[in-house]
């Protein structure tokens, strides 16, 4: 588990916040959240939002814009911003502002908030949707001038508080993670590649862009479980 993720199961409680529960933080503009950075993911409606807002495909704002790799801990492909020279800007940084203010990745977005499901191991997708569950600690910048509710935070960037693609993302990266890392303790590196591929593309890339995200989203997701399934049970004969 990384420190984040422990910091976090440790002081769960703790930092739990209701949508509406108001928490203290006014963004002084400093800039500091854009530069340092090599941890900001976007996850495919990200990429998505971002292609659609600068009239790219995904597969170039990935080429332009990010790095691909292999998660250590999910074992599923992970899309980064790629920082820029010595002091790792993010390259949407113009001006000392975000030049994609509008299609800004959603972890972007929710800072100061965080927010998690519960699901289950075996869970399967569309079984009694998890609550989504919102944090807040102190970020360490900015001031405590202002004060908003989570509810009042997330309408603000059109994210709903019960957000359908988060709760499915989860749900796919916790299940096709699973085949993937079954997989490899049974598959050579070539069939690896392939599914990694085959999850990337199909989960990342391969979106029409005149046509509503989320539609596509729940197609392609469906199609990587059903051949993660297959795979499975060839293994298993
Ligand atoms: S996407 Fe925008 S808000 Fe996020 S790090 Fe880059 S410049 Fe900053
Ligand atoms: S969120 Fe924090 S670090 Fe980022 S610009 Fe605002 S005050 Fe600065």
């Amino acid at each position: 588990m990384d420190n984040r993720l422990q910091y976090i199961a440790e002081n769960y409680e703790k930092m739990k916040i209701g949508v509406d529960d108001s928490f203290p933080f006014h963004c002084t503009m400093c800039g500091k959240c854009c530069i340092n950075r090599e941890d900001i993911l976007l996850n495919p409606e990200d990429l998505f939002r971002i292609a659609d807002f600068l009239h790219l495909t995904p597969k170039e704002v990935v080429e332009q814009y990010c790095v691909a790799y292999i998660g250590d801990t999910s074992r599923m492909p992970i899309v980064q911003i790629k920082p820029q020279g010595t002091i790792k800007r993010c390259p949407f940084l113009k001006d000392q502002k975000c030049s994609i203010q509008e299609a800004k990745p959603t972890v972007c977005a929710l800072f100061p908030i965080g927010r998690c499901v519960c699901i289950q191991k075996d869970q399967a997708l569309g079984d009694n949707t998890p609550e989504i569950q919102y944090l807040f600690s102190d970020p360490g910048c900015g001031d405590t001038s202002e004060s908003h509710t989570v509810r009042e935070w997330l309408t603000s960037y059109g994210i709903p508080v019960q957000d359908p693609f988060f709760s499915h993302w989860q749900h796919i990266m916790l299940a096709v993670g699973g085949y993937i890392r079954k997989s490899e303790a049974t598959s050579p590196q070539p069939v690896l590649e392939a599914i990694w591929s085959l999850v990337f593309q199909s989960l990342y890339l391969e979106y029409d862009m005149e046509t509503e995200f989320m539609p596509q989203f729940l197609e392609n997701s469906q199609l990587v479980l059903g051949a993660m399934k297959r795979l499975a049970s060839r293994v298993k004969e």
